[in-house]
């Protein structure tokens, strides 16, 4: 027992420190990057435009022609691209409010992205991919079955954005480069989708002003994130839950009541702590009723609440404020949260083997007999007549 103990003890240890050295690291890269930046940069803006037409001229050429003509945009009048969120000011993921969205880097990939949309759609969530275009990139077999993918997550109502080709740290490339790893995956992203994408996230979290301005002059939104989960460091389902548990947490005494999730579609283990998290996320829910507060927390349709326009004479990578929704729209979230919750706060207790506890709230009772008039009043009369106290 002890030496179990003390062996998930210092593992749990090994693995903030490899976070909070990753962290670090990636600090450090956008330190030495924003130093170098603050150098006179001759090159700077010119070098967007033209070495990305010649990049892109480049790869053109060497690219075989859509294997399928995937134009008009497959996602239809939908805006699966999000060019409602071009010329953003820097998303944090800072928010005064109990909302939540999920994203997904580093697809998509052909062992774990299919059963994650399964699994999205299963908790009715809707998530935001950040693709890594070496995986569209070629008319390779495995390729083109993640060029499907990507279409499919397009389909079934997910948002696409940008996250480089190679996922090379970006404020360690020279302007050819890094505008090649931008506008090259653009237009593979656009090539397989029909839509360009709008919003970027740098690979490792790594910026520099002179990449920030790279991307603010194409016109991306950067997007970071603020509830990490560590999922590259560690290897169980068990320990990302955990830690996306605990950074929640701790963000929430920090002032920031959501936010951002950021997670691997690339790890089997990520993919698993997704009904997990929303199962977590849903009995703190239950949790946050039962203490008489009605504030619960949203997973979001729309990832615009968290865009802010760039305004002018804005600098490089200025950051969004913290994030809320027009408060009518806050409101019927929130309400159609607690009808759903009177319900799985009863039902899901039950039904979900993640989710073992039994009802824990003084209110559990009255919250059975609504959800049990709604079952009567939705079935009808013919089941009406049930026993009171009918398993549901
Ligand atoms: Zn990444």
């Amino acid at each position: 027992m002890g030496m179990v103990n003390e062996i998930a003890q210092r593992r749990a240890v090994l693995a903030s420190l490899a976070f909070s050295t990753a962290l670090l690291a990636v600090g450090l890269v956008w330190a030495r990057a924003a130093t170098g930046a603050a150098r006179p940069d001759a090159t700077k803006q010119a070098s967007t435009g033209s070495a990305t037409r010649a990049a892109a001229g480049v790869a053109q050429a060497t690219k075989a022609p859509p294997a399928s003509p995937s134009s008009p945009s497959i996602a239809g009048d939908r805006d699966a691209t999000l060019s409602r969120m071009a010329r953003g000011k820097v998303i944090t993921g800072a928010t005064s409010q109990r909302i939540l969205l999920f994203t997904f880097d580093d697809g998509p990939h052909v062992g774990t992205t299919p059963r994650l949309l399964d699994i999205l759609d299963r908790e009715g969530i809707k998530a935001l991919f950040f693709v890594v275009a070496h995986r569209i990139r070629t008319t390779g077999r495995v390729h083109q079955q993640q060029r499907d993918i990507l279409r499919d997550i397009v389909r079934r109502g997910h948002w696409v954005a940008n996250h480089s080709v190679n996922h090379r740290i970006l404020p360690g490339l020279d302007p050819t480069q890094a505008a090649f790893e931008m506008n090259e995956a653009a237009r593979l992203i656009e090539l397989v989708t029909g839509a360009r994408p709008w919003v970027f996230r740098p690979p490792g979290g790594g910026r520099s002003a002179r990449i920030d301005r790279m991307l603010e002059s194409a016109g991306y939104t950067i997007m970071m994130w603020n509830l990490g989960t560590g999922d590259p460091f560690v290897r169980t389902a068990r320990e990302v839950r955990h830690t996306f548990g605990r950074v929640l947490e701790r963000r929430a005494r920090m002032g920031s009541r959501g936010g951002i999730i950021l997670l691997h579609d690339t790890h089997g283990w990520s993919v698993d702590a997704v009904p997990m998290i929303v199962a977590d996320v849903r009995r703190r829910n239950c949790e946050l009723l039962a203490s008489g507060d009605r504030e619960l927390y949203v997973f979001l349709d729309d990832p615009t609440a968290f865009f802010v326009a760039r305004a002018e004479g804005d600098r490089p990578g200025a950051d969004a404020p913290a994030a809320a929704l027009p408060a009518a729209q806050y409101d019927a979230l929130q309400t159609r949260e607690r009808q759903r919750a009177e319900q799985y706060c009863v039902s899901a207790a039950a039904s979900s083997p993640l989710n073992p506890s039994p009802c824990l709230s003084p209110r559990c009772g009255e919250w059975r007999r609504a959800s049990m008039d709604r079952t009567a009043r939705t079935a009808g009369t013919s089941t009406s007549a049930r026993p009171a106290g009918a398993s549901e």
